[in-house]
């Protein structure tokens, strides 16, 4: 039999009517003949009203408290969608993440998972149930409830169904899939039936927030194919899965993402590694690094998500601008082209935009640019690379 995972987020179970035909949609699925696990997210809201009700409580919650309070969004969506299920006649039962077996590192908040003993679900979908997953939390070797930081149910979604060898994850949320650039950017963006590993990689990194990164890493490394879809309509979505095209080179989408660029002077290696060790203490993921040689001292750049404002603002001695985007252009067979580099500099220019601190990966490239033009470069960029390549031919 196909084990199959599915994913609904936040907006997919945000009400009573929703939480009810997202069931509905199970029970076919299930008679269809599939064992179906299905990992929920908090209600939506939930998450961000629990950290507001944590904060008026006390500004700067311990950790431990605040996952304890956060996964109980999840168990209120899970509970109440298993009872939606039973309502249609399916027998289904809610697991928090440690009943499920997903087992965390200690660090609260942020935690990885190391590794999941799904004997349990093993166990309910054996019985003919439907079973039903908390997202976004495990269960650390010491026994506390973790959670995985914001956007965390994608990853325990990949991850179960990577431990259970499933044929597919299926990913529902309220946008119909992966777009080519955002479409209230760029209005005739359009969807993407299939794309890579890699290149998707590359659209959750730069500015895409359909799906979590890690949890893109995941099917990546266990080749699990990912379908991004609507939850309420049977519109196709996007496939993710491997790509098997020989040397074909295509850009694939134009993102945006804001960030906040991060630089600080040094003189001796004492000096770089003191405020290095407080950004390694945060956690927070870092992109774009380099350093600078100036006259007399050295620069070390690098950027992190926008989000993290309040986390850095902590850190001495470094200079936060938050006026930067990232953008990134995404597609196979695009790496080491320097006639692109050169063709995005000049159309920059042509605008009197001069972009900054390029990186060239293996399946994009991006740099930065002031967040007051970063819709407009979207626009541009996808005009001449995707829709007018489209009409005339490939790179
Ligand atoms: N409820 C959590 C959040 O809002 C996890 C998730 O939705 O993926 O971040
Ligand atoms: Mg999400």
């Amino acid at each position: 039999m196909r084990i199959v995972v599915q994913k609904y987020g936040g907006t997919s179970v945000g009400s009573v009517e929703k939480i009810k035909s997202v069931a509905k949609r199970i029970v076919d699925r299930k008679k269809s003949g599939d064992d179906i696990i299905v990992v929920v997210s908090a209600m939506q809201h939930t998450t961000d009203e629990l950290i507001a009700l944590a904060k008026k409580i006390n500004p700067n919650p311990p950790e431990r408290e605040l996952d304890m309070l956060l996964t109980a969004g999840e168990r209120v969506a899970m509970t109440l969608l298993a009872m939606a299920i039973w309502k249609e006649g399916v027998e289904a039962i809610s697991l928090t993440g440690s009943q499920s077996g997903i087992i965390t590192e200690d660090n609260h908040t942020r935690a990885r998972i190391v590794e999941i003993r799904p004997a349990r679900i093993m166990e309910e979908l054996a019985k003919g149930r439907i079973v039903i997953v908390a997202g976004f939390q495990g269960v650390s070797g010491k026994k506390e409830v973790t959670t995985l930081g914001r956007g965390g149910s994608d990853t325990t979604a990949v991850a179960l169904a990577a431990s259970l060898g499933a044929t597919i994850c299926e990913i529902y949320t309220d946008v119909p899939g992966v777009f080519s650039s955002d479409p209230a950017i760029v209005p005739d963006a359009h969807k993407l039936e299939k794309i890579s590993y890699d290149e998707m990689l590359e659209f959750a990194y730069f500015g895409a927030t359909v799906i979590h990164p890690r949890a893109v890493e995941i099917a990546r490394r266990y080749k699990i194919p990912l379908l991004i879809a609507l939850s309420d309509e049977d519109e196709k979505g996007t496939i993710i899965k491997e790509d098997n095209r020989m040397e074909e080179i295509e850009i694939k989408g134009i993102t945006k993402k804001e960030i906040l660029l991060i630089r600080f002077p040094f003189e001796h290696p004492e000096e770089f590694e003191n405020i290095f060790n407080e950004i390694v203490k945060l956690r927070i993921p870092i992109d774009f690094f380099s350093i600078e040689e100036n006259v007399d001292k050295r620069i070390a750049n690098f950027v992190v998500d926008r989000s993290e404002k309040v986390s850095v603002a902590s850190i001495p001695n470094i200079v936060v601008f938050d006026d930067f985007s990232v953008i990134g252009i995404i597609g196979y067979g695009i790496a080491g082209r320097a006639d692109l580099v050169l063709e995005v500099i000049m159309k920059l220019r042509a605008i009197g935009i001069e972009p900054l601190l390029f990186s060239q990966r293996h399946t994009s490239i991006a740099f930065l640019v002031p967040s007051s033009v970063a819709d407009d470069i979207v626009r541009i960029l996808s005009r001449d690379f995707i829709t007018k390549r489209k009409k005339y031919g490939k790179i």
